[in-house]
């Protein structure tokens, strides 16, 4: 299949990338790595009567530690951060989660940005923003607004954004010294999560822990240390809270089952 006929427009600065989204409104779209996008529009699923091409914007292509946090710039690649010395110093858990972000070559072109405007409920990146407590900035002709992970995020491919706003930046809020791991279980190496579970140590013994895959949204919980038996009931407590998110992939019950097999062992990791 083919994308029916769309005006590409390649803004020079984010200013102009604003106005074009502006005048278009809904009926434009933002076009990062376009990993996600080009497949929809491909497929009809996605019809715009104009695509704003950010990927080449140099204002949005910076990488930078500010207030505590990993700023990611709009622009930036999936393997751009991989690269980048600031990620492994400050935000190692995702440096751990992004390799399974699809493969190498999706990497080179997919945005970090745009897997958490995608807001697909399996994806690593949306999942580690939320886990950390992070934010995204957004852009419009009306001003910048900074919405949480959590509020940014509505639901299955939804989001809070406007459809005259642009992310600009997402920040990870830096996590350097805290005890974390991170699990996957997918159908091949390089596709998306069935289940990804990302714990971070918050405490002697308190871990946060977020889930994707198994709501329409990352789901993000608490856990007190225990003994084996006290960790397996808490896991039991949180399973029956997901909201029973499900696809062709995998039922809502073997998604539930999967956390019960891979939850242990990462808590155990988290902690150590
Ligand atoms: C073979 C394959 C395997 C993959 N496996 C995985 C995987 O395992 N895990 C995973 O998480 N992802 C996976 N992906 C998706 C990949 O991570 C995409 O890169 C990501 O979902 C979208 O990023 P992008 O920069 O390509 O965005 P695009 O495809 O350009 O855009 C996606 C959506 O976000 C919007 N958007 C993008 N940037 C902005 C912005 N700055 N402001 C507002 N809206 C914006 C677009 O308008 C569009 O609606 C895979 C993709 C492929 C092709």
């Amino acid at each position: 299949m083919k994308p029916r006929a769309f005006t590409y427009i390649r803004p020079a600065t984010i200013t102009e990338a604003v106005d074009a989204l502006s005048h278009y409104g809904e009926r434009a779209r933002v076009l990062a790595g376009g990993q996600s996008l080009m497949a929809m529009m491909n497929f009809r699923l996605v019809e715009v009567d104009a695509l704003i091409d950010i990927s080449r914007l140099a204002e949005l292509s910076r990488i930078r530690v500010t207030d505590g946090a990993l700023e990611v710039g709009a622009a930036v690649t999936q393997n751009q951060l991989l690269l980048s010395p600031e990620l492994k110093s400050h935000v190692p858990l995702l440096a751990e989660m992004l390799p399974w972000v699809g493969h190498f070559q999706t990497r080179n072109r997919g945005t970090v940005c745009g897997s958490i405007a995608h807001a697909d409920p399996s994806s690593e990146i949306p999942l580690a923003l939320a886990l950390l407590g992070g934010c995204v900035v957004l852009q419009s002709k009306r001003g910048t607004r900074t919405l949480s992970a959590d509020q940014f995020q509505t639901g299955i491919l939804s989001t809070a954004r406007a459809p005259d706003e642009m992310i600009v930046a997402a920040r990870f809020p830096a996590n350097g010294k805290s005890g974390h791991a991170f699990r996957e279980t997918s159908r091949r190496h390089g596709d998306f999560a069935i289940v990804g579970i990302a714990a971070l140590k918050t405490g002697a013994n308190t871990l946060r822990l977020g889930f994707g895959g198994v709501s329409s949204r990352p789901f993000i919980s608490t856990l007190e240390g225990g003994n084996a038996k006290a960790v397996t009931d808490e896991i039991e407590k949180l399973v029956w809270q997901f909201d029973g998110y499900e696809d062709m992939h995998a039922t809502s019950r073997m998604r539930r089952d999967l956390v019960r097999r891979m939850a242990p062992a990462l808590i155990e990791e988290a902690f150590a």
